[in-house]
């Protein structure tokens, strides 16, 4: 794991994102809680955690929601990171998911699929009240986390599932591309909120676990001759048994969020 220190930008990084509302340091000193907060959502919505240049598609994200250009990823990969303090658990293209985001770059906004409320980041009171987003692992599709919630909330219903902090974890079709994912794979997109980040943090141990990668793929482990050889064959027929496991699963019962009539409108 890296430095989890790390994972918010330094304020002079906030500051530097922002120097047209910041004239001077002088100004900056006097910068308040709230608008450092605010600094913070619209740089870290806005930039490449990564190289700090502006966001643009392809847009990727790590397991604790933070966003990068997958250029600088790519990059970043390539080069020496063993030693990086920050991003040093990015070993490779699994460890982040690539976003099906609709993010306007020149406009500077972000709009939910399923809502189609528009996010202007350049609106304070949009970036400070409104801006929840979230990701679903490993489609990427993005959306409003509160709306993604409520669709989740009717299948806990459907399946006679009590919801709980910590699980039980669902099935769920991803309402954007209609992909099968599990509730322990949203992720929270930029949280300040610590149980959040310390929920992604479980998750990502847990994967760890089960030797998965962010990605949800397998983690590439280093074996040699034999004992690699028959860990490769044992892997592929687990895989091919687990994807006719899926088919047949599939076929029979497919938990599925339901659009109908009856549901509920978000339309705004
Ligand atoms: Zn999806």
């Amino acid at each position: 794991m890296g430095n989890e220190g790390g994972t918010i930008p330094s304020r002079s990084e906030i500051l530097n994102f922002n120097e047209q509302k910041l004239e001077g340091a002088e100004k900056a000193r006097n910068v308040s809680d709230k608008q450092l907060q605010l600094y913070e959502l619209i740089g870290s919505y806005g930039y490449c955690r990564l190289s700090h240049k502006r966001l643009c598609k392809p847009i990727v994200s790590d397991y604790r929601g933070q966003l990068f250009n997958k250029e600088a990823i790519l990059e970043f990969l390539i080069g020496s990171k063993a030693n990086d303090d920050q991003f040093g658990y990015i070993k490779s293209s699994k460890d982040i998911v690539e976003l099906n985001i609709d993010y306007d770059e020149d406009k500077g906004e972000i709009r939910c699929p399923i809502s189609g409320e528009i996010y202007d980041l350049s609106d304070e009171n949009d970036v400070l009240s409104r801006l929840r987003l979230c990701y679903i692992v490993p489609c990427g599709c993005t959306m409003n986390r509160v709306i993604l919630d409520q669709l989740v909330d009717v299948e806990y219903d459907k399946q006679g599932i009590k919801k709980q902090t910590n699980g039980p974890i669902i099935q769920f079709e991803c309402p954007v591309c209609m992909i099968s994912a599990r509730s322990r794979d949203i992720v929270d997109i930029n949280s300040s909120d610590r149980a959040v980040r310390k929920q992604l943090e479980r998750r990502m141990k847990l994967l760890e676990q089960e030797g998965l990668t962010h990605s949800l793929k397998r983690r590439r482990t280093r074996l040699k001759g034999k004992v690699a050889k028959k860990r490769k064959h044992t892997s592929s027929r687990s895989a091919h048994d687990r994807n006719t496991r899926d088919r047949n699963t599939r076929d029979v019962k497919s938990p599925h969020i339901c659009f109908s009539s009856t549901e509920p409108q978000y339309n705004n």
